[in-house]
């Protein structure tokens, strides 16, 4: 093997036992995109065996895989448009969000149809302005809903990454009037949901019936800056990404290294050719970054190519063609972690895993170093 993404699925049951008890409340495990990146239905199993009561995913499509995969505990997908396949929805028992007046005439229709009420979470927008109801929310009235089963409300933080800003007090607000004025047409069992990782964090009041947790169970800061670091909010970051070197080789100082010889070695050295590059998701622009091995870190030297890229390993490495180093890991040896590759990258930790590509097995054990 060349590459490996070793997943520790004891974090993950760390972090969400973590969480659930931060939140005081019901936990939705978030596992869309492939559980970022670190493998839908293992993830979803030991978030479920941790106490996860919900499981959350953008797409309809990964709703199913999970119910495929014979997951039988509540599922919401809350990015299913309209023109949708709302039928399996029904069948499967999945939850759907709603989102427009179209979208809840197309699951009544469906509903109807099946002669099985569609169950629904109806997302209102509290200042995201992105997702949820916003314009058409002061029309909807208890006949669009007649046919449905809406079982939750729910809305998104823009800015629960920076918990003194005053927007997540004014969504707040606009969420409990929302709520309010779907409660006054007779749903009064409703699961309402609100925060995000940050907010599960930092934002008791926005816990409400139940939090949607996401980064945090990958053990994964959502801001360092504003929130702190993995370690100081006790998570345990889940994937660590491992590499072979596939070759290693001694060269003078000035030796141009990679496409554009855009830089050049500083002195007599020893160079790693390291068996991941950007179709696996090791990003092109990342300079600053660079891998973990024996002890030691060593920086990338040149630019990043698809399949490869090269590290200089120092002129006393004992490095070998065949060894295997660490690109990232929860970084209590020293090693890089995903926060690094997200800094050098000019992104966040969450593009960082959720790009580890398809050609990347995800191995299922405690890390390795
Ligand atoms: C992705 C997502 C989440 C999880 O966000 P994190 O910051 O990863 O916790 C929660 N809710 C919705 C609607 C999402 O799309």
């Amino acid at each position: 093997m060349r590459a490996e993404a070793i997943i520790d699925l004891s974090a993950i049951k760390h972090n969400v036992a973590l969480l659930k008890k931060s939140a005081d409340t019901n936990l939705l495990a978030v596992v869309k995109a492939d559980a970022y990146g670190h493998g839908l239905i293992p993830v979803a199993q030991a978030a479920l065996s941790a106490g996860a009561h919900y499981l959350g995913v953008a797409l309809l499509e990964e709703a199913v895989a999970l119910r495929e995969a014979g997951i039988s505990a509540p599922i919401l997908a809350w990015l299913v448009q309209p023109g949708s396949d709302f039928s399996r929805a029904i069948e499967l028992n999945i939850d759907i969000a709603a989102a427009s007046l179209k979208a809840l005439s197309e699951i009544s229709a469906a509903s109807r149809a099946a002669g099985k009420k569609a169950r629904v979470h109806l997302e209102v927008d509290t200042g995201m302005t992105r997702g949820g109801f916003l314009s058409e929310w002061n029309q909807i009235d208890a006949e669009h809903v007649r046919d449905i089963e809406v079982v939750g409300i729910f809305s998104h933080f823009a800015r629960a990454d920076e918990p003194d800003e005053a927007q997540n007090v004014m969504q707040l607000q606009r969420f409990t009037e929302m709520a309010t004025t779907l409660e006054s047409f007779g749903f009064t069992n409703i699961i309402k949901h609100l925060s995000n990782s940050a907010a599960t964090l930092r934002n008791h009041a926005a816990a409400f019936d139940m939090v949607r947790a996401g980064i945090a169970m990958y053990g994964l800061s959502p801001d360092i800056q504003t929130l702190g670091s993995s370690s100081s909010l006790n998570l345990r970051p889940a994937m660590q990404l491992r590499a072979a070197l596939y070759l290693v080789k001694d060269v003078p100082a000035g030796t141009p290294v990679g496409y554009g010889a855009t830089e050049k070695t500083t002195r007599d050295t020893r160079l790693g050719v390291v068996t991941m590059g950007y179709a696996d998701g090791i990003p092109r622009i990342a300079r600053a970054a660079g891998v973990w091995f024996n002890g030691a870190r060593a920086p990338i030297i040149g630019r990043v190519s698809m399949d490869q890229f090269v590290v200089d390993l120092g002129p006393d490495a004992k490095a070998q063609s065949g060894d295997w180093v660490t690109i990232f890991g929860n970084g209590s040896h020293g090693e890089y972690t995903a926060d690094d590759w997200g800094a050098a990258a000019s992104t966040i930790n969450y593009e960082i895993v959720t790009r580890i590509g398809p050609r990347v097995p995800r191995i299922y054990s405690a890390h390795v170093y």
